[in-house]
């Protein structure tokens, strides 16, 4: 199995795009060879009732891929157990991602605020653990939005020390966590690769990472493959999406570019897929993400699509 994990990482990827399904197989462990490749559960549901459930992870695996990522932004909606039996039901795995809220911010000035924040992250760590996810990820150092002005001292000296006591946290419960730098209209704190290397430096536990996005990369960086160069070993979760959020390779982003540098690092941490349209993503949830369109409305053939665009470029 050594062997072959080997092979598939020197250059067989037609190979792979024989057989991507990642079947019921338990071989494709995350510490193995190369990348899962995950998709956004909004793809699927804009929910996470036991239907929701079901119809993501059956969708992400008979479309092809190796993970379903959570959103966590209410993790007490989140059954873990029922979310943890459906995905070996099917021999799935999952991630989770969050971003927090101004009433409820690490990177706030106002100790409450802070503890609300430390609070939610807390309770979705706790979550992902419970349903054997390994990676929890997103925009949790700071608020999703728009900030009225620069980040201050204090509100980062804020944000470096919950994040320390929650990376202890997950740490005992086997979690990476992943900085996602964002763009400038979403976040003040984290807009660069650079940045979040520095935040994972000042944390300084050895389970948190740099998670980079392209859709956020197109705006603020100066190429896709300087961003990762720029992430070194801190590179630990990426997201593939469209500069319009919408298919893959029909849109600005230097996807070629994105993968490319992914495969010159030796990258091999988890590649997620991930879009949204308004004809799955609930209302309050599309204010928060700014989806004010339908960029599709086939989940499905939309899935399929960027799994086999990936294979192209990637495996
Ligand atoms: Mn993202």
């Amino acid at each position: 199995m050594q062997q072959q994990q080997r092979a598939k990482k020197k250059n067989l990827t037609l190979c792979l795009a024989s057989d991507s399904s990642p079947s019921s197989s338990s071989s494709s462990s995350s510490s193995s060879s190369r990348s899962p490749i995950g998709v956004h559960a909004l793809v699927f549901a804009g929910g996470w009732s036991e239907a929701d459930i079901v119809r993501c992870v059956t969708g992400a695996k008979t479309t092809g891929y190796d993970l379903v990522e959570v959103p966590l932004l209410d993790p007490s909606s989140v059954d873990a157990e029922l979310t943890k039996r459906i995905l070996e039901d099917h021999g799935m795995r999952a991630t989770s991602s969050l971003g927090l809220s101004f009433d409820k911010d690490i990177a706030s000035e106002d100790e409450e605020c802070v503890r609300r924040g430390e609070a939610l992250l807390n309770d979705a760590v706790d979550a992902t653990a419970g349903f054997g996810g390994n990676v929890m990820c997103g925009v949790i150092y700071s608020a999703l939005g728009k900030y009225p002005g620069k980040m201050s001292n204090l509100a980062r000296k804020n944000c470096v020390n919950a994040l320390r006591r929650v990376a202890n946290r997950a740490a005992d419960k086997g979690i990476t966590l992943g900085l996602e730098c964002v763009n400038r209209y979403e976040t003040n704190v984290l807009n660069t690769s650079r940045q979040a290397c520095e935040m994972c430096s000042d944390v300084g536990t050895s389970n948190i990472k740099v998670h980079l996005d392209s859709y956020h990369m197109n705006i603020e960086e100066a190429s896709m493959r300087q961003a990762i160069a720029d992430a070194g070993s801190y590179l630990g979760y990426v997201h593939v999406g469209e500069a319009h959020r919408g298919y893959l390779g029909t849109g600005m982003c230097d996807l070629d570019g994105l993968f490319d540098g992914l495969k010159e690092v030796g990258y091999d941490g988890p590649v997620t897929f991930e879009s949204f349209s308004s004809a799955i993503v609930s209302k309050d949830l599309s204010d928060v993400l700014c989806v004010w369109r339908d960029m599709w409305n086939d989940s499905h053939d939309l899935a399929t699509n960027a799994r086999e665009f990936i294979r192209q470029r990637y495996h």
